[in-house]
């Protein structure tokens, strides 16, 4: 199992100009050449003596922590422990209390994180042959209350039970309810309803980057996707060109299995109940009754990055207790997803280096939407007087522009 550091050592040079106009802000390019200079030093109570930089050809100034996951920060927290702490079910507060910092520090923390696995994911991907079929299902959670019930769609490798891809997709409350329940869910339909084929879309956008990873193949070989009887997944497999274009070939196959067969390690499902027993018990947001739940989707969708994440590059496979631990692999390794040295370098720098929308490399449909923060926060509405408040609106507060970036 490769180990990866909690600190990185001085920058002395920038990797890029972060003017995201100015040539040099490719990372290739800036590579070659000495396009920068030194300019001095800066001095500040968190981060100490910070060396500065020019860019010759644009005339940017940027720092070493320009370049680092603590950029902007005033705490230095350390990441890989947040990471450990996140993936043992702990909740923010929980985590906040412990570390002597609030709510909001965590939470901006997360999303960091959160995109640094992304990072890691991008690069893996790139050349990547999908070598193993995909099981596929909607883990059933819900955002902020019963109210809003929600799945994240994961496609999971059927041997390695790497989860590849996932989205998220909001529903209506279904289900046996009282009378005072149906009233609120009839005041929150008055204001806000999930957007009409959501689920079809959304596992639409999982399909098709699947399917971008598969033909990576050197040879297109034959491709079996499982899933359950869910109509939606039929609908959203047919409505791509590329599917039914493979399917013509002869190359892909859908196999649908009955949700209700044992779920045992023989049920082709396997790898995704597998998956979600293993989000159930690590994350804090998904544990049965939970009350340190999501409330926005950004943050929900961040949280499951890296608990995905955390469990493809940093958990053992499967643990045999007489091993020692540096020789077990992990899921990432069972399947070679950092057998190169650009992953590798990633893998390294997990919890050092701060990474940009505008340098990932296959910029993945289910990626842009938590990085970009493209999907909408349904409003909290007031059950009783049916308004929705002004104040207390989760993601509607003041966002830092270089987390958008
Ligand atoms: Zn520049």
């Amino acid at each position: 199992m490769r180990r990866v550091l909690p600190f990185s050592r001085p920058v002395t040079r920038p990797e890029f100009c972060p003017n995201p106009e100015c040539p040099l802000h490719d990372r290739t390019l800036a590579r070659t050449g000495q396009w920068f200079q030194h300019y001095g030093f800066y001095h500040s109570q968190s981060g100490g003596k910070t060396r500065r930089f020019y860019c010759k050809y644009c005339g940017r100034t940027s720092s070493s922590r320009t370049f680092s996951l603590h950029y902007w920060t005033h705490r230095k927290i350390d990441f890989r422990d947040l990471d450990d702490r996140l993936n043992s079910c702990a909740g923010y507060r929980q985590i906040g209390r412990s570390l002597s910092v609030s709510y909001r520090v965590v939470k901006n923390r997360v999303l960091r994180l959160a995109r640094n696995y992304m990072n890691l994911l991008d690069t893996s991907y790139v050349g990547f042959p999908l070598t193993e079929d995909i099981a596929f299902d909607g883990f059933e959670s819900y955002m902020r209350s019963q109210y809003i019930p929600d799945n994240f769609n994961i496609a999971v490798g059927c041997t390695s039970q790497v989860p590849y891809a996932f989205t998220l997709s909001l529903f209506r409350r279904r289900g046996s309810m009282t009378d005072q329940q149906r009233r609120n869910r009839t005041a929150l339909d008055a204001i806000w309803r999930p957007p009409p084929g959501d689920l079809i879309a959304s596992c639409r956008v999982v399909f098709r980057d699947i399917l971008s990873i598969y033909l990576n193949r050197p040879e297109l070989s034959p491709f079996v996707l499982t899933t359950d009887k869910k109509p939606e997944y039929r609908t959203a497999l047919k409505s791509l060109p590329e599917w039914r274009h493979l399917r013509e070939l002869g190359l892909v196959e859908h196999r649908t299995v009955s949700s209700r067969l044992p779920r045992t390690r023989k049920n082709p499902l396997f790898p995704v109940n597998y998956l979600d027993r293993e989000i159930r018990k690590n994350s804090a947001a998904h544990v049965r009754e939970t009350v340190r739940g999501d409330r926005e989707v950004t943050m929900t969708m961040s949280r499951m990055v890296i608990t995905l994440g955390y469990h493809t590059f940093r958990k053992p496979y499967r643990i045999d207790n007489r091993t020692e631990n540096k020789d077990v692999q992990t899921h990432a390794e069972v399947v070679n997803l950092l057998d190169n040295r650009e992953t590798q370098e990633a893998f390294d720098r997990l919890y050092t280096k701060r990474h940009l929308w505008s340098h990932q490399k296959l910029k993945a449909g289910w990626m842009e939407d938590i990085w970009l923060r493209k999907k909408k926060n349904p409003p909290v509405v007031c059950f009783r007087t049916g308004m929705v408040p002004l104040k207390g609106q989760p993601g509607n507060g003041w966002f830092a522009r270089h987390l958008l970036e």
